[in-house]
């Protein structure tokens, strides 16, 4: 409800209670509401302003029990956004995404397409603070956290999208289907093409979704090397939007 309608609702109950009171339109001040602020429209949002509004959440539980809240971090013009879970306890007290071993796994992923969160990539989850114990965030928490999401995407714009795991990839498509099913297929997410693939942390426990990931990745790498998706500023997965870069040989679970 926009702030003219807020003020028309309240105008219409101030004359409801004043006929059923007194029978007569009493006098009152004009009321005075501005939040209606076009929050979360691009043109007059910012990734710090996001970043801050992170930082001071209190619109769920998760933030009684956080050390630091993680708003993501990377360039601002990406090629790429990757959506991970939740922070986890390294995250939890750096105030970064992605910095413990699973975060390490998936930068030599992202590193072996070319693609690099000082670069060319964005990297955030979908929830900005660390649920107790790595449980899987809840509906209600992932429900008052996405919208951060959603505003950090429309100023990112990036190329695509890449969830890592079951719960942001069922988060974001409104789905319960598993993530086996579910990744190496592209989808679309605020008109942005996203493809799922496994998680890090599940790779770390599950040698055998190397190979599949990698699959997913060479998928990634050639939808963003595809000529109809680069408009002729692409180029290849490189350092950056507009750059070319060297050949991709080795998978990411070849290097050391
Ligand atoms: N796992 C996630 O999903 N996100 C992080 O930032 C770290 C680990």
């Amino acid at each position: 409800m926009t702030g003219d309608e807020k003020k028309q609702l309240l105008q219409f109950l101030d004359l409801a209670s004043d006929f059923l009171g007194t029978g007569y339109r009493g006098e009152r001040e004009e009321y005075h509401i501005d939040d209606d602020r076009p929050r979360d429209v691009a043109g007059s949002d910012s990734l710090e302003a996001i970043a801050e509004e992170v930082r001071a959440c209190q619109a769920c539980k998760l933030c009684q029990g956080r050390h630091q809240a993680v708003p993501g971090e990377g360039v601002s013009q990406p090629l790429v956004m990757v959506i991970g879970e939740g922070p986890g306890a390294d995250e939890d007290s750096t105030g970064r995404p992605f910095v413990g071993r699973a975060g390490q796994l998936l930068d030599k992923m992202l590193a072996a397409i070319n693609l690099d969160r000082n670069t060319n990539c964005f990297i955030a989850n979908v929830v900005k603070c660390r649920p107790p114990n790595n449980r899987d965030p809840e509906q209600d928490e992932i429900a008052a956290c996405v919208p951060f999401l959603q505003r950090q995407l429309a100023l990112l714009k990036p190329r695509a999208i890449l969830t890592v795991g079951r719960v942001p990839t069922q988060a974001l498509l409104g789905t319960a289907e598993g993530i086996s099913r579910l990744r190496g297929r592209f989808f679309e997410y605020q008109g942005i093409p996203l493809l799922p693939t496994y998680h890090p942390s599940a790779l770390l426990r599950d040698e055998g979704l190397k190979r599949p990931a990698w699959e997913d990745l060479k998928q990634l790498r050639a939808f963003l090397n595809s000529p109809g998706n680069n408009s002729g500023n692409i180029g290849e997965v490189g350092s950056d939007r507009g750059t070319s870069s060297a050949e991709i040989t080795k998978p990411f679970e070849e290097q050391n």
